[in-house]
């Protein structure tokens, strides 16, 4: 009898399945420049622009939850989180593919409010939908989207190149959308209740809509461009802070500190946690789905790079062998772990 092996997917994790599949990959064209472990792939054809590519899938009741998410949110959302993967390479995203899934559960005027959330998203940022596939589903709705964008060669910024001395950067503030999702769960619950209240979401405003319509920084990529910066490395925030900033370390062979006190946390966010008995620490330290970019600048830029607007220096990359740490606001250090959402789990 033929003995087959069996591992389990939830052993690996996310990133240690994509590892598997991916591993010994061989690349068989020129063009492709770097294929598969950044925020995209970078392809080279002609002339000094290259082009970018990526893609994301969203599962009906993995990724989100349509009793409290309006389609047309949805649909916003599933295309900026991947304009911010093209933001994440220095790029500009250009256009969009969009493939769904659908089962008989929605109806024309429910997939035109998720397209409309989607024309939406495309038209703020400048991008345009030129293709996709629309298919049937036995379990609810999947949304594939793919994402082509484009940067200069000498500006795709990779999470490999950051080095010791050199300032590490987050844009906007963290936790909010980890503690937005809280929220909208807790109104779940009590909304599912015989006789149930309406949910009470005044001043939650904030936190609600950074988890339902998060927005590329794609501002953030052209006002880094216009102050002469270009950063070492850079990804965006969508598994949260710690298991971003480890994935710059292991790329670029470095480790770093980050400082508890200079973490960028809403106000909201704080007064939400409180209610909820979280820490906001915690929410922007693994929460995850603020789609902020996380980005490392040379020791030199310190000055330009401090006086932008809705950029904060929260440490800096070290010697690999400091590995990667969290310095609390009492000078502790904290190995940071990599403790964000695991889709797989
Ligand atoms: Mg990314």
């Amino acid at each position: 009898m033929q003995e087959t092996q069996r591992t389990e997917i939830s052993t690996l994790g996310e990133f240690g399945l994509i590892d598997k599949l991916t591993e010994n990959l061989e690349n068989r064209n020129a063009s492709t420049r770097k294929a598969v472990g950044d925020d995209a792939a970078v392809l080279h054809y002609d002339g000094t622009t290259e082009l970018l590519v990526t893609t994301d899938m969203l599962m009906e009741g993995i990724h989100f939850d349509l009793t409290y998410t309006p389609l047309k949110h949805l649909g916003y959302k599933a295309v900026a989180v991947n304009l911010s993967d093209i933001c994440a390479m220095n790029g500009t995203p250009r256009q969009v593919t969009v493939s769904l899934a659908l089962s008989k559960r929605f109806s024309l005027e429910d997939i035109e409010a998720l397209y409309a959330g989607m024309r939406l998203c495309c038209e703020r940022y400048g991008v345009d939908i030129v293709g996709g596939d629309t298919t049937s589903s036995l379990t609810g709705l999947a949304i594939s989207i793919t994402c082509l964008g484009e940067a200069p060669a000498d500006r795709i910024v990779y999470r490999s190149g950051a080095r010791p001395t050199d300032l590490v950067c987050v844009s906007g503030d963290l936790g909010a959308a980890y503690a937005g999702l809280q929220i909208l769960e807790r109104e779940k619950r009590v909304f599912s209740g015989d006789g149930a209240p309406q949910p009470d979401f005044a001043g939650k405003e904030y936190i609600l809509e950074r988890q339902l319509k998060p927005e590329p920084r794609a501002d953030i990529v052209r006002r880094l461009a216009e102050a002469g910066i270009r950063p070492t490395a850079m990804m965006d925030i969508s598994d949260g802070l710690s298991s971003e900033l480890l994935h710059i370390c292991k790329q670029s062979g470095a480790g770093c500190r980050v400082y508890e006190e200079r973490i960028p946390i809403d106000y909201q966010t704080s007064l939400v946690c409180e209610e909820l008995n979280l820490s906001p620490l915690t929410c922007a330290l693994n929460g995850g789905e603020d789609y902020e970019l996380l980005f490392t600048v040379p020791l030199a830029d310190h000055e330009k790079v401090a006086a932008l607007q809705d950029i904060h220096l929260i440490g800096h990359i070290t010697e690999p062998s400091l590995g990667a740490a969290l310095v609390s606001t009492d000078g502790q250090e904290f190995p940071l772990k990599a403790q964000g959402w695991n889709p797989l789990l």
